[in-house]
């Protein structure tokens, strides 16, 4: 048979691992970057004979192919991705692809916040005693996965634009968190398309598959109001009782499926926040799911580190916590930071505003937070919403400057708390970037 021309749009991660797993099974690949592909994987590419270009698109070649796999960071609205989907050429993410070449029983979760966490903590929960791989937005990806390990079980951090370019793909089960707007840009700003977008997730799943979402998100519990799933649906929740699916009853965490419950104190878990308490419930649920003892759930909640730049305890310097939460780029993340704070909070916040409204944090800055410090090229929005609420309000252009002006305001027994709310693209590469200059300035101190 003649080979299957597939052409991979993006040469990252998600690209990178494509080429390897569709050449291994036997696809004629061609990646094409419009930018400069990393010197890293244009040696792997190099190593494994795969053909690529940088910097252009030969629109010739790409419209020679028999499949499309488009990275997740090339929006729809790109005039070549617009041909190629009037041509009729399909086109698929990264994730659909993959999925095409494991039996692996998957875990998929998306949404607005808590993805990287819940995800991480899921896997770590289910490597105690199963064999299971981590991908999605994290690490290493799902196609490299499953060319190199081809794990019997994959717990995936999805994004709505994964998502966008699904077929067939199905996780046996899906995990929302919860859907705040975010992407909009992405979506042309209509909300309804960024819900549809994150729902895709349960698109083919069958009456043997499972949903677990948040059933205190009032925009997930409408849309599933308005458009029925197949899905067997496990709800969890802080503020009511589930009987199928998970809540908070006083200090435990207590999740039945079927009438088998478990019971599980949330006194010892080591991620703070309400909000955690919630992944920790997601996280949970998929394990007792996939027959993961009590035990073995309760010892992984009370030792899951967490992750890097989500509410990171960085060092405490005369008696001051600092805490580290660049990832919070939007303002339900930086809502839980404040909410999940329980000491005078020195906080520094800023960056590229996405359309914020801070309204929203209003209360908890005026119960929590003793002095803001704005960080970012632009700091007008930040300054005219909390000026009249705290007492101090300061102004940085550098992490150092920031933290050092954190250091001479706080008193033993404070917080000083990075959770930007904002995109970090004014002052930094990224938000890990944003992150790393915090607590290199912290251990300067
Ligand atoms: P994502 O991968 O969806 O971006 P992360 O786990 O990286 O989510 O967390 C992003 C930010 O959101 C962090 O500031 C984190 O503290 C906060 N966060 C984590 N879980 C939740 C949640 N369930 N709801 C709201 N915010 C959350």
């Amino acid at each position: 048979m003649e080979k299957q021309n597939l052409i991979i749009l993006g040469g990252g991660e998600s690209g990178v691992g494509t080429a390897l797993l569709a050449k291994h099974m036997g696809y004629h690949v061609f990646v094409s970057d419009k930018g400069k592909i990393k010197a890293s994987y244009k040696k792997v590419l190099i190593s494994h004979d795969v053909d690529w270009e940088e910097e252009k698109h030969t629109e010739s070649r790409i419209m020679a192919g028999h499949l499309v796999m488009k990275s997740p960071g090339i929006p729809d609205k790109v005039p070549l991705v617009q041909k190629i989907k009037q041509a009729g050429i399909p086109m698929v993410s990264e994730i659909e692809f993959a999925s095409r070449f494991t039996k692996a029983t998957i875990v998929g979760i998306t949404g607005s916040n808590g993805k990287t966490t819940t995800a991480s903590l899921t896997h770590h929960i289910l490597k105690q005693e199963l064999v299971v791989g981590l991908a999605g937005n994290i690490g290493d990806s799902f196609a490299k996965q499953v060319l190199q390990n081809n794990f019997e079980n994959y717990v995936l951090e999805i994004s709505s634009f994964q998502l966008d370019d699904i077929a067939d793909f199905k996780p046996h089960i899906a995990v929302i968190t919860n859907i705040t707007p975010d992407h909009l840009d992405r979506y042309d700003y209509k909300f309804e398309n960024y819900i549809a977008s994150k729902f895709k997730i349960v698109e083919n799943q069958t009456k043997e598959d499972y949903l677990i979402y948040d059933a205190d998100d009032e925009v997930i519990v409408s849309y599933l109001k308005n458009n029925p799933v197949n899905s067997k649906l496990l709800p969890f929740s802080l503020e009511k009782v589930i009987n199928n699916g998970a809540y908070l009853d006083q200090e435990n965490i207590k999740i039945t499926i079927d009438n088998n419950q478990i019971i599980m104190p949330i006194n010892n878990l080591t991620l703070e926040g309400k909000h955690n308490v919630k992944n920790a419930m997601a996280a949970s649920t998929v394990a007792h799911l996939l027959k993961i003892r009590k035990q073995t759930i309760r010892e992984s909640l009370e030792n899951f580190q967490g992750v890097e730049h989500r509410l990171e305890q960085v060092l405490k310097i005369n008696k001051v916590q600092y805490i580290n939460d660049s990832k919070a780029t939007n303002v339900n993340a930086t809502y839980y930071a404040l909410e999940s704070m329980d000491a005078p909070t020195i906080w520094i916040v800023g960056g590229v505003d996405k359309g914020n409204n801070y309204n929203e944090l209003l209360s908890f800055v005026n119960e929590k937070v003793k002095a803001v410090i704005c960080l970012g090229v632009d700091n007008e929005k930040l300054v005219d919403t909390f000026s009249g609420t705290v007492e101090t309000l300061q102004e940085a252009r550098s992490m150092q400057e920031a933290v050092s002006m954190a250091y001479a305001m706080a008193s033993p027994g404070d917080n000083v708390l990075l959770s930007p709310c904002c995109a970090s693209f004014d002052l930094f590469e990224d938000y890990q970037d944003r992150g790393r200059q915090f607590k290199d300035a912290v251990r300067q101190l």
